[in-house]
């Protein structure tokens, strides 16, 4: 964060707490982020109006602003955006993935060698580190995406990665990691079952599928199918999913899953879960 953001926030601190309440909201799920926090208020209080203005002089002129009316509706003040306001920006953005390591913040220079290795790539991913404890990994296509995603469970330093694709509404603040994606596997499943449609629909019952794994696409591999699917965590993770198939047969679809993630209820966090009071 620059001395801009800084600025922002204090001169707003008067009318809207909210700017200073979020941040802490974020600080209390994550330590290390609390920690960044102070730290750069701490900075922060060391300056003078007049050092930081002299310091935004001194920034790199980049993309021209002009003045925009604000809307005013009830005698309320907003920035109106509209899609094509943000359409090129999310373009940039189409193929990133969010990541979040449990527990500990590895250095940018040590994802990057971690994502390289998970497979051929066309191009290289930019990766970029957000101060709330994301990493934004950013891929040039879809197909380079789904290869990272489908070659899970990442780990790094036996501590799991958590990935998700980036959604135009992702909000660094309010994300708090409910759902993410999981790789689930459908031992013993029927023949008949692999086709995109009824892997979508078994898929359906635990979240939202995303992908089968090459293996499943390809039938290289047929003792289990793998899908890749998005799943609320807050909710324990079930072991079956029922199946009717055409004839009107019921059966029971087991499910497997290489990682099994943790959930906190009390600090609605990925990782560990404080011990229930007797
Ligand atoms: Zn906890």
């Amino acid at each position: 964060m620059g001395p801009n953001t800084i600025l922002i926030g204090n001169q707003s601190s008067g009318e809207g707490g909210d700017k200073t309440e979020r941040p802490l909201k974020m600080a209390a799920r994550k330590g290390n982020t609390q920690q960044r926090l102070q730290l750069e208020h701490k900075e922060n209080g060391g300056r003078t109006w007049a050092n930081m203005v002299e310091e935004n002089k001194l920034a790199t002129k980049g993309m021209e602003l002009r003045f925009v009316p604000p809307t005013i509706i009830n005698g309320e003040k907003f920035a109106e955006l509209t899609h094509e306001d943000v359409k090129t920006e999310n373009e940039k953005w189409k193929f990133a993935l969010i990541g979040y390591m449990v527990g500990d913040t590895p250095t940018i220079a040590a994802m990057e060698r971690y994502v390289a290795v998970q497979g051929n790539f066309e191009t290289k991913p930019k990766i970029y580190y957000h101060n709330a404890g994301y990493f934004v990994i950013n891929f040039s296509c879809e197909e380079d995406k789904s290869q990272l995603l489908c070659v899970g469970p990442h780990m790094m330093n036996n501590r799991p990665i958590i990935l998700k694709p980036r959604t135009s509404d992702f909000n660094f603040d309010e994300e708090e990691l409910k759902t993410i994606l999981i790789l689930v596997k459908l031992p013993n499943l029927p023949l008949s079952c692999w086709s995109p449609i009824a892997l979508s629909k078994i898929g359906s019952g635990l979240g939202l599928p995303l992908y089968a794994d090459d293996c499943t696409t390809n039938s290289t591999r047929i003792s289990y199918a793998t899908i890749l699917v998005e799943i609320d965590v807050t909710r324990e993770l079930s072991n079956i999913v029922k199946v009717k198939d055409p004839q009107g047969r019921m059966f029971e679809q087991a499910l497997w899953y290489d990682w099994k993630p943790i959930y906190c209820p009390k600090c609605l966090q990925i990782g560990h879960k404080c011990q229930t009071e007797k």
